[in-house]
């Protein structure tokens, strides 16, 4: 298990985190005030290679490893944590559909947009009825000579306004429970709504998905059995969605510390206070046990091992981590810290969402739990 980064892992993070602060950080509250990530931002990431970064070199992607994947949101983070979410479940849908499933020549042939980022995708699991227990589902598909017939909604739909393609689980009435179908937009029946006006990360869109009759050809069925792989697909958005925010948490501590060295109270720089000194110290140990959590369930990974624990570890600890310390930046801000769509306040709303998406916190312990459970019922039954 590696303790430490390789030069050719840090050099990934840096390149990242480079890139962000050049070309993201400057813009990004403009892009949140316009609720619109602009066409230049998906080309420059194009160019800078960052689509496809945890995709296999034989799909067209980057080859990178997880830890490697991990390190490159982290990095994007750092400028803006809107925009590393947006290409992190870009990709992981992207790579999932190319290596996941047993797909169709049809679903093969459009997979090398997807992964080089000409064409998005989006992933509807959630709906009105509910997000923590997608048992709960009601949008439903009937299979017929003509291939699938769907009907219901999708709500929460990251990236719906603007994708092409859509991973979309429901109901079919088989023993699995539920198919997960590809749909594409402009299928007729085939409807987007509403774009969620949230807290943070208004840059990219987030809907309603509408199915009216929607008929999804066979070859469009990415897995019959789409509840066991959504929940997969979640397993790796555990793994990538706390590397993104320790990419934010450490922003904040960085620009709380250059401002508290600017900003003069009673004489000195606010930063010449013990007090606040020692809560920087604090906060940054806990962003330095979140990174590291987040590397080590990223190379369990790369390891081959289940981690559908470590990864609900991951996603437990790293974003309550991450909003402690943003939370606690922001107060140092004083009434910056309390600006809309200042730095700070931005940092603030996406560590807010970062325990909400894939699961939120009380998931991640009732997954925990049930490890725990399952273990001490063995050991006591020796
Ligand atoms: C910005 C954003 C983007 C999103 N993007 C997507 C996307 O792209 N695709 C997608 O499918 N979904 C997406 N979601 C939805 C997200 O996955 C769900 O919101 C999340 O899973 C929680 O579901 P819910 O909102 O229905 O909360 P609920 O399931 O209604 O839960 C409400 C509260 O009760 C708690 N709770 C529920 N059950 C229990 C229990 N048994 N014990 C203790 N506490 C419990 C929950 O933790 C939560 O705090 C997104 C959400 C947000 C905010």
């Amino acid at each position: 298990m590696p303790v430490l980064l390789t030069e050719r892992e840090r050099d990934i993070f840096l390149k990242a985190k480079e890139f962000s602060v050049r070309y993201l950080a400057p813009e990004a509250a403009q892009w949140e005030a316009d609720r619109k990530l602009p066409d230049k931002v998906r080309k420059l990431l194009q160019d800078h290679g960052f689509f496809g970064v945890g995709a296999p070199v034989e799909v067209g992607g980057k080859g990178c490893n997880y830890l490697e994947t991990a390190l490159t949101y982290e990095g994007l983070a750092y400028g803006d944590g809107g925009v590393a979410f947006f290409i992190q479940l870009h990709n992981n849908i992207a790579f999932e559909i190319a290596t996941f499933y047993d797909t169709t020549d049809k679903v093969k042939a459009l997979t090398p947009d997807m992964i080089k980022g000409n064409k998005l995708t989006c992933f509807a699991l959630t709906e009105k009825s509910g997000g923590s227990d997608p048992t709960m589902t009601e949008a439903s598909a009937e299979l017929k000579e003509d291939g699938y017939h769907v009907f219901g909604h999708k709500d929460w739909a990251s990236d719906s306004l603007d994708a092409d393609y859509f991973t979309v689980i429901v109901k079919d009435g088989t023993a699995k429970g539920m198919v997960m179908l590809l749909l594409e937009k402009g299928m007729p029946g085939f409807t987007i709504a509403e774009d969620r006006q949230r807290i943070g990360g208004n840059a990219m869109s987030c809907g309603t998905l509408h199915f009216d009759d929607v008929v999804v050809p066979r070859e469009n069925l990415l897995s019959v059995d789409g509840f066991k792989e959504a929940l997969k697909a979640i397993d790796v958005a555990r793994v990538f969605v706390p590397a993104i925010a320790v990419g934010v948490a450490q922003r904040a501590l960085d620009i709380t510390a250059d401002h508290l060295a600017r900003r003069v109270t009673f004489g000195q720089p606010i930063l010449k206070n013990q007090a606040v000194q020692w809560q920087l110290a604090e906060l940054t140990a806990l962003v330095q046990a979140a990174r590291w959590t987040v590397y080590h369930t990223a190379s369990l990974k790369d390891s081959g091992e289940r981690v559908s624990t470590q990864a609900a570890v991951n996603k437990l600890f790293v974003p309550n981590a991450v909003l402690k310390v943003t939370l606690e930046c922001a107060q140092l801000f004083g009434a910056e810290g309390c600006a809309w769509n200042s730095e700070i306040t931005r940092c603030v709303n996406l560590a807010r969402i970062f325990k909400v998406v894939d699961g939120t916190i009380e998931v991640q312990k009732i997954v925990i739990a049930r490890g725990i459970e399952k273990d001490a019922f063995a050991r006591i039954a020796q």
